[in-house]
């Protein structure tokens, strides 16, 4: 399978589903890391051209870790619309990684860029497989299931499926702190919390919602059209 992620920004990922990605790489399967904006505001004292290259360079070196395809898009951070210019580019993100899966961020997010990521990328689904919809690439076959990642922090998310990933939460934790711009930024803004601390807590509440050390939780987007036999999670067993 092709499996394609899509984070609003560099670290978005890696917080909610690298650990599912990794188990995903580990079976075999091909990943995608599709990454909306360049990050260019998440610096107390670089420009944003300066902190934007460093946050590539980041977000490269995390999809490094499991081998994953990096597809940077570089909308300016916090000024994401959905839009013509940010649909076609979402549309040619799908037809470039021709994914069965997407994990996308949720309505319920706290953050305008992530929720209108999200959208943008159920408003990009089926535009992405019809042919005189034209962008750089031509239409994908398949039109992919999509799949709501968690919340920061858990918040206002209620997860209907859950994937085991203590035996990856060293690579997740890897591929966290690969974004070492942003666990100073975090710890600036949000009171000291490190990017691991606030992962590794999450993990660790959904992991007891099953009984396992840590866990990542979705929710399948449920949306026409929903073809085939389909689980929760394909490859998971879910
Ligand atoms: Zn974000």
């Amino acid at each position: 399978m092709n499996i394609l992620a899509i984070g609003a920004h560099p670290d978005d990922i890696e917080m909610q589903c690298a650990g599912t990605l990794a188990l995903y790489a580990r079976m075999g399967h091909k990943v995608f890391m599709g990454i909306a904006t360049n990050g260019n505001v998440g610096s107390p004292d670089l420009s944003r051209d300066q902190i934007a290259a460093v946050r590539l360079k980041e977000a490269e070196a995390a999809c490094d870790v499991i081998g994953a395809e990096l597809i940077w898009m570089d909308f300016d951070d916090e000024w994401l619309f959905n839009n013509r210019p940010t649909r076609s580019r979402f549309i040619d993100a799908i037809r470039q990684a021709k994914p069965d899966v997407m994990f996308i961020h949720g309505p319920t997010d706290y953050h305008p860029d992530h929720r209108i990521a999200g959208q943008i990328c159920e408003d990009a689904r089926i535009p992405s497989s019809v042919r005189l919809v034209e962008t750089t690439l031509p239409h994908v076959e398949q039109i992919p299931h999509l799949f709501y990642m968690d919340n920061p922090a858990g918040i206002d998310f209620q997860p209907e499926a859950y994937v085991d990933i203590s035996a990856v939460i060293d690579i997740k934790r890897e591929m966290l702190l690969k974004h070492a711009s942003q666990d100073a930024w975090l710890r600036a803004i949000y009171d000291d919390a490190s990017i691991t601390d606030l992962m590794e807590t999450n993990a660790a509440a959904r992991g007891a919602a099953i009984s396992v050390a840590y866990a990542e939780g979705f929710r399948e987007v449920k949306t026409f059209p929903r073809t085939g036999s389909f689980s929760l999670l394909p490859g998971f067993g879910i």
